[in-house]
C-alpha cells in the first residue's frame, strides 16, 4: 500500500515523500482513512508506530485552507517534548499548505505563546496546564475546535491530568471529531473513551502491553553500588563484547539520580547530559539537540522526560534502574526500535529490583534473559576508580557510526539463578518516577 492509496491530497503526499516515507505504517493505513471520513477514533498505538502522521496528515487535509483566527484542531499531549515534536511534524507535513501551527506548554515564558495566539492559528498543540491557564484568562479561544486529539492518553491520566482534560473538554464545542491515542488500556482510559468518543473506529496496532518485539533485551545482575562502573564498562566494551557503544538513552528513577549519574559518566570520560522535569526548557532542548547531533553519548533521562523523545536510530536503551510500573519498561524500551528499526535494551538489576523484573516479565509475557556479568574493574571503596579506557574519553574524536551488534551472537547467561529480592509492596510501591 502507498500513501496515495489512502486518499491524501497532493500537497500532503509531496511532504510525505520529502520526509522519505515509502509505505504507510499499520496505524497510518487504518487511521488516515477513518479520520478523513470524519469518524471518531480510538487507537491503541505507542510512540514509534508512526501514529503522529496517522492523525496529523488527515487533519491537515480536513482543515483545508487557512481560516479564521481561533484553532480548529486541538491536540493535547502530556509533555512539552511531545507537544513540540507534534508541532514540528505538523509543520513538516503541512509545508505545502498555508496552515498555521502553534505550540503551547509550561516551563517557558508565556508572552511569545500569547502573541502567537493573537496572530492566529489553525492547529494548536498544547499541554493541559498552560493551555487552561491561557484559556481561563481569555487568551486562548477554543470555541472553534472541530477536531480534538488526546495523545498518549494513558500517560496523561498517569500524570494526573484527568481533571485538566475534563476542564479543557468543557471549553470545546459539543460537536466535533475526537481522536484518542493510548499505548495501554485500563478502566480509566475506557471510561474516558466512552465520555469522549461517539461510535469510534477502534484501531489496535499495539495490543495491550505487548512489548516492541524488535527490541532485543538483556539484563545484568549487579549490586546497586557497582552499576555506574558496569555502565562505564558497557560504554567501552558493549554488553556482549560487541565493542563500544556509540550512544545510549539511560533511565534513572529520579531527577537527582539522573544528574548524579550524568556527572559520574562525565567524570569517567563519557559525554553525558541529564534531561528531566526540573531542567529548564532550554536545557532540555540543548541536551536533546546535543544527543541527536552525536555530541553527547549518554542521555540520562527520567521517565516523564523520556516521553515523546523522538530520536531516530537510537540503538540502545539502558534501564539503570528498573521502573516501578511495568508498563513504563515497555515505554522505555519503545524509545529504541522505532518505525522499522531494531534496537536493544539493557537492564541493570540490583538484588532488590528482582521482583520488579518479574513483574515486567509477567506484564510482557516474555522473559528478559540475564547475561553473565562481564569483568569490569571493581571499585575500591572511596578510591579513585580504575576503569577500562572509556569509550568517549577523547572528546574531540568524531563520533563513529552507531554500531548495531546483536545480543544473540553471544552466549546467553543462564536464567535460573535469578537473584531474589524482597518483594516490592505497600502503597508506595508503584510510585511513578519523576
Ligand atoms: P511517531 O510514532 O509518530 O512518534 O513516529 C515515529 C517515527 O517514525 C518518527 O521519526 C517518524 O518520522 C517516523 N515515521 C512515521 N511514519 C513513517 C513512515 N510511514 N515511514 C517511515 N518512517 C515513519
Amino acid at each position: 500500500m502507498n500513501f496515495s492509496d489512502l486518499g491524501l491530497e497532493p500537497e500532503l503526499l509531496r511532504a510525505v515523500t520529502d520526509k522519505g516515507y515509502d509505505t504507510p505504517t499499520p496505524i497510518q493505513q487504518q487511521a488516515i482513512p477513518a479520520v478523513l471520513a470524519g469518524r471518531d477514533v480510538l487507537a491503541g498505538a505507542q510512540t514509534g508506530t508512526g501514529k503522529t502522521a496517522g492523525f496529523v496528515l488527515p487533519l491537515l487535509q480536513k482543515l483545508g485552507q487557512r481560516k479564521g483566527h481561533a484553532p480548529r484542531v486541538l491536540v493535547l499531549t502530556p509533555t512539552r517534548e511531545l507537544a513540540a515534536q507534534i508541532a514540528q511534524n505538523a509543520r513538516d507535513y503541512g509545508k505545502y499548505k498555508q496552515l498555521r501551527t502553534i505550540v503551547i506548554f509550561g516551563g517557558v515564558g508565556e508572552n511569545p505563546q500569547i502573541q502567537a495566539l493573537r496572530n492566529g492559528c489553525d492547529l494548536l498543540i498544547a499541554t493541559p496546564g498552560r493551555l487552561l491557564d491561557l484559556a481561563n484568562r481569555g487568551l486562548a479561544d477554543l470555541s472553534q475546535v472541530s477536531h480534538f486529539v488526546l495523545d498518549e492518553a494513558d500517560r496523561m491520566l498517569d500524570m494526573g491530568f484527568i481533571h485538566d482534560i475534563k476542564r479543557v473538554m468543557k471549553l470545546l464545542p459539543p460537536s466535533r471529531q475526537n481522536l484518542l491515542f493510548s499505548a495501554t488500556y485500563n478502566d480509566d482510559i475506557r471510561q474516558l473513551a466512552t465520555r469522549l468518543l461517539v461510535d469510534p473506529v477502534s484501531i489496535d496496532v499495539a495490543p495491550r502491553n505487548s512489548t516492541a518485539e524488535r527490541v532485543e533485551q538483556v539484563a545484568f545482575r549487579v549490586p546497586k553500588e557497582q552499576k555506574r562502573h558496569l555502565l562505564v564498562h558497557l560504554f567501552g566494551h558493549g554488553a556482549t563484547d560487541e565493542g563500544q557503544w556509540y550512544q545510549a538513552l539511560v533511565f534513572t528513577r529520579t531527577k537527582h539520580g539522573a544528574n548524579k549519574l550524568a556527572q559520574q559518566l562525565e567524570g569517567a570520560g563519557i559525554r553525558a547530559a541529564a534531561i528531566h522535569g526540573n531542567k529548564s526548557q532550554s536545557a532540555r532542548v540543548k541536551a536533546l539537540a546535543d544527543f541527536k547531533a552525536g555530541k553527547v553519548a549518554a542521555l540520562v533521562a527520567t521517565e516523564v522526560a523520556s516521553r515523546g523523545l523522538d530520536i531516530k536510530e537510537l540503538p540502545m536503551v539502558v534501564n539503570y534502574e528498573l521502573p516501578n510500573v511495568p508498563e513504563d519498561y515497555v515505554h522505555r524500551i519503545g524509545r529504541t526500535a522505532r518505525a522499522g528499526a531494531t534496537g536493544r535494551a539493557v537492564s541493570l538489576v540490583a538484588p532488590d529490583e528482582a521482583s520488579l523484573l518479574r513483574d515486567i516479565e509477567k506484564t510482557m509475557r516474555q522473559p528478559v534473559p540475564f547475561r553473565e556479568l562481564p569483568k569490569f574493574a571493581a571499585p575500591l571503596a572511596n578510591a579513585a576508580t580504575p576503569q577500562p579506557a572509556p569509550a568517549h574519553a577523547d572528546r574531540n574524536r568524531a563520533p563513529s557510526p552507531p554500531r548495531r551488534p546483536s545480543f544473540s551472537s553471544g552466549r546467553p547467561a543462564r536464567n535460573g539463578g535469578r537473584a531474589s529480592g524482597p518483594r516490592r509492596g505497600g502503597a508506595g510501591g508503584r510510585a511513578r518516577s519523576t
